[in-house]
């Protein structure tokens, strides 16, 4: 529903953020929160009586969009029923959703470990790879995020790993493939492929391959760029694993649940299945917060018998795990995993192709399903970033510009770096999604003046 504008209301809930509300990953003075009044489907609205095409997902998880009614009501049945029970006991919503959950993972990842979101998946699955192998090291991805929590920050590639960097213990980062920017200066796929593979296998030989417990990567990076690895990769990084003993955690906190117009980014890569899977977000569209590791027949041998050392106050918590109840069945019932792959390959994908064209700040268009990135550049040729690496500031200015003219043709875009990424719900109409690609169209003038 349309919230009334209530400028009055919307001053007032600003000054109280701003007074008590520490946000993350923020400078607390210099930033200034939009005051938020509702929010529904694919849309949300300011105490102004403005209105915004989130093509941003939240935090790329309203995967169903916000308030849908089938969620809200389970949600709400939930509450009238059992708000809350604690973690050891067997309940209705837990074992459904745990059931829904392992029945579309790949392979034998049967077994669901529920945590409040996806750096405590990504905590657990670490440390279960470590228990299950008696090996101290993890392996992770430069372009990578995991997640803000001690452990997660330190598996992440990502710059905001740098100020709470504790030298990283534990952790050894390696480069996956990216063509656009080749970190192997490849000139096709097949070549980044065999060298992102050679140079993984090199890494892990010199940093003795009986240390390493894991080899941590998104499936598709997301919050790094959206880069869908080439074919044969994930089964090549499989196959290392199977060799030298390791295990393979893929991170589909932000992949998984349609995102990429399949249950699971890695149903994309024919027959790769990790060894465990970690997911958050789209597994209830964030509704109340959930996350989790699914498990393997293998790992959870190791915890058979022999108790496995960690919990949460709040693993599987009935809310949660009702609204992911809720969200999957939607999911399957409205067909979101295959309206997303569609919208993806007919609208979104040939959408901006076709700015690309028109656009010379647009170096690259990649992406699948809802999940895409728009590489912004000031020099097609030369490939130079729009802004440079980890700007902020006056030097962000034009990615800053990008985003406002966004805001003023009604849309709310996701920026990171020099890069815009395209992840609006799953289950956005070919219209919403057509009046966002005219916004962007708008928005991609004022990158174009930095060309
Ligand atoms: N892994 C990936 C791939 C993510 O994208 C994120 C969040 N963006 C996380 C882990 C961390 O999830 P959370 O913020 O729920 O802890």
């Amino acid at each position: 529903m349309t919230p009334q504008p209530d400028p009055q209301l919307g001053a007032a809930v600003s000054a109280a953020d701003r007074a008590h509300v520490f946000h993350s990953w923020s400078a607390q003075e210099l930033i200034a929160p939009l005051a938020v009044a509702g929010a529904e489907g694919s849309y949300f609205w300011d105490y102004e009586g403005n209105r915004y095409l989130d093509f941003t997902s939240g935090l790329v998880y309203t995967n169903i969009g916000y308030q849908h009614p089938k969620v809200v009501a389970a949600i709400q049945e939930q509450a009238a029923t059992m708000t809350t029970f604690a973690p050891a006991f067997a309940l209705e919503a837990r074992s459904e959703a745990a059931r829904l959950i392992a029945e579309r993972t790949p392979g034998d990842l049967d077994k669901i470990f529920f945590t409040n979101g996806g750096a405590e998946a990504v905590e657990n699955a670490t440390r279960m790879a470590r228990l299950h192998t008696g090996r101290p090291k993890v392996l992770s991805a430069y372009r990578s995020y995991h997640g803000g929590t001690a452990a997660a920050i330190n598996l992440t590639g990502d710059p905001r790993r740098w100020p709470s960097d504790n030298g990283s213990a534990g952790v050894v980062r390696f480069w996956a493939p990216f063509l656009y920017r080749s970190p192997f200066h490849s000139e096709n796929e097949v070549q980044e492929c065999e060298r992102a593979l050679q140079h993984l296998e090199d890494t892990l030989v010199f940093e003795g391959p009986g240390t390493i417990a894991a080899i941590i990567l998104e499936t598709v990076p997301g919050t790094a760029g959206i880069m869908t690895p080439p074919p044969g990769y994930l089964a090549g990084v499989r196959e290392l694993c199977d060799r030298y003993g390791i295990v393979f955690i893929l991170d589909e906190v932000m992949a998984g649940f349609g995102r990429t117009g399949a249950w699971f980014a890695v149903d994309h890569f024919d027959g790769v299945v990790p060894d465990l899977m970690t997911f958050a977000k789209g597994v209830n569209s964030g509704y109340v917060p959930l996350g989790g590791v699914a498990i393997s027949g293998a790992v959870a041998e190791t915890f058979a018998k022999r108790p496995y050392p960690g919990g949460l106050t709040y693993s599987g918590h009935p809310l949660a795990c009702a609204a992911a109840v809720a969200t999957i069945n939607v999911m399957a019932e409205e067909g979101v995993v295959e309206h997303a792959a569609r919208m993806g390959a007919d609208v979104i994908g040939p959408g901006l192709r076709d700015l690309a064209e028109r656009h010379p700040s647009v170096g690259e268009v990649r992406g699948l399903g809802m999940f895409w990135a728009l590489e912004l550049v000031r020099d097609r040729e030369t490939r130079e970033p729009l802004v440079p690496y980890n700007a902020s500031g006056e030097a962000n200015a034009p990615m800053a510009a990008f985003a406002a003219a966004a805001k003023e043709n009604g849309l709310w875009p996701f920026v990171n770096m020099n890069r815009t990424h395209v992840v609006p719900p799953c289950n956005i109409s070919e219209a919403e999604a057509k009046d966002g690609l005219a916004a962007l169209d708008a928005a991609l003038d004022a990158a174009d003046a930095h060309v």
